[in-house]
């Protein structure tokens, strides 16, 4: 596919020949992951997804919460997700995040996942599919890093794609 424009490459930003800025910052900082979220990345290690479930409410969300953010109760229960779900919204990127152009495009994804209550769904990568194929609602399911290689991280799943 031709794509239109002029690429931007390290060289042209190197040089000065397009804008830029740089800077140095002194960003040495940890991120505590919370309970919430600390064991939504063990689920994922494990292969497993988890959200929770307000009874007030009669909602599950994905990522999971300690307390329900609508009526502030406490009392929420874990519930394992499946690892299929359905496309929200998705994006065509044939942009890299460095303003490279990239012939084989980038497809991030809201997905809502199936357990969840309709319109809670993560953002992920679609792969394994057209692109000019990819509708909403399409039906997609996880593609999992092989347990050894998994870290606890969004990342052990690698992508969604059609089932
Ligand atoms: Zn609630």
């Amino acid at each position: 596919m031709e794509l239109k424009g002029t690429t931007i490459s390290k060289q042209d930003i190197e040089s000065g020949k397009v804008l830029f800025t740089r800077g140095d910052p002194n960003a040495h900082y940890t991120w505590d992951t919370g309970i919430g979220i600390g064991r939504y990345l063990e689920g994922l290690r494990k292969g497993k997804i988890f959200g929770t479930h307000c009874k007030k409410c009669n909602r599950t969300v994905i990522p999971p919460r300690v307390f329900c953010e609508l009526c502030f109760s406490p009392n929420i229960e874990w519930r394992q997700l499946k690892e299929t779900g359905v496309i929200n919204t998705f994006s065509i990127c044939y942009v890299n995040w460095d303003a490279q152009r990239v012939q084989t495009p980038h497809l991030p994804a809201v997905i809502e996942i199936d357990g969840a209550t309709k319109g809670h769904g993560i953002l992920h990568l679609l792969d394994e599919v057209d692109p000019k194929l990819i509708k909403i609602g399409m039906k997609v399911k996880a593609v999992w890093k092989r347990p050894e290689e998994r870290t606890g991280a969004i990342t052990d799943i690698q992508y969604f794609k059609p089932y």
